[in-house]
């Protein structure tokens, strides 16, 4: 069993961990948050005092932190203590430019990294069904592949480094996008007197099927379990869609690529943020559509 080192304790941190040490792993972890370090203690994480004592002894490091300025900060912090050939993993989603500078940090110590940002949630996190996408070497994902497996359901090698986070933002601006067309067909359907039950029983097994629709759809009652069904209680917060649009959206002006439609998402997520639904569901945003006085 190996020595991880977890750090960032905190929603999605915490779960994950703790699917770590019921796999028979020994986590060393470490959170600014006294109230995170005291539910990872719960869950049999050992808790360190600070990252550099977490990362002492360890053969493999974990982070999943906030931003590209915090992983890098740890990083810059952490990775002259670790033995030569340690694994660094970040889970986190930051962006590819931040990513890219995490690994040349992880490379300047001999440290083998990866980035491996997920989709799931916190659902997927506590059920250890997270789909993982790593980018990095060959090397370095084959020693990553066995640690993460049981927080996953997926891992998925995307390339070198940087390539999971490209993949994860791509993913998430086609969500984005996608959830505002879902929302706009049911406003759109209302508004011409089509139920939205005969909405989803066409569009669900026609040319409009998505996972917005058929997984996580924003009206309540065809999905059963979707957030729509409980006041758009999270589930994955609109500040959270917006934090990851604008990650996309900034790697399209640094690479070249137009992306109209994220770049309305963006300005869309960005008003519903504004406008104090940052912690509902990001499938409230039909609500937004539609006018609702909220
Ligand atoms: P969170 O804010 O609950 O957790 C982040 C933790 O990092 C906090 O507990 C904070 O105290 C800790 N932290 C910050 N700086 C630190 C430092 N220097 N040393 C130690 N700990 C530090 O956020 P979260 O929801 O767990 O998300 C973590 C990452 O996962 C983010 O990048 C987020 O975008 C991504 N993510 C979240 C979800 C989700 O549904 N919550 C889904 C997919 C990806």
């Amino acid at each position: 069993m190996t020595t991880i080192a977890f750090i960032g304790l905190g929603n999605m941190g915490n779960p994950m961990a703790a699917n770590l040490v019921k796999a028979g792993h020994t986590v060393q972890g470490f959170d600014l948050l006294p109230e995170n370090l005291t539910v990872a203690r719960e869950h049999g994480v050992t808790v360190m005092a600070n990252a550099a004592a977490a990362v002492k002894h360890a053969e493999v490091v974990i982070t999943m932190l906030p931003a590209g300025k915090h992983v890098l900060s740890v990083y810059e912090d952490i990775a002259a203590g670790a033995p030569a050939g340690t694994l660094f993993i970040d889970c986190s989603t930051i962006d590819v430019e931040s990513a890219r500078k995490a690994h040349a940090i992880a490379a300047r110590h001999k440290l083998l990294s990866i980035d491996a940002p997920v989709s799931g949630g916190t659902g997927g996190a506590a059920a250890g069904t997270l789909t993982f996408m790593a980018g990095g070497s060959r090397e370095a994902f084959a020693k990553a592949e066995p640690v993460l497996n049981p927080m996953a359901g997926r891992v998925v090698h995307c390339g070198d480094a940087g390539a999971g986070q490209a993949a994860k933002i791509c993913n998430n601006m086609i969500l984005g996008i996608s959830m505002i067309g879902v929302g706009e067909a049911f406003v759109l359907a209302e508004k011409l007197g089509l139920s939205h039950q005969a909405l989803y029983d066409v569009a669900s097994t026609s040319s409009g099927q998505c996972w917005s629709l058929t997984s996580y759809c924003p009206v309540p009652g065809p999905v059963p379990n979707s957030p729509a069904n409980r006041d758009y209680k999270p589930g994955f917060a609109a500040a959270l869609m917006l934090k990851d649009l604008k990650l996309s959206q900034e790697a399209a002006q640094a690479s070249g690529a137009i992306t109209p439609l994220g770049a309305e998402a963006t300005q869309l997520y960005a008003l519903f943020n504004a406008a104090g639904h940052g912690g509902t569901d990001f499938s409230g945003i039909i609500r937004f559509l539609r006018g609702d006085a909220w």
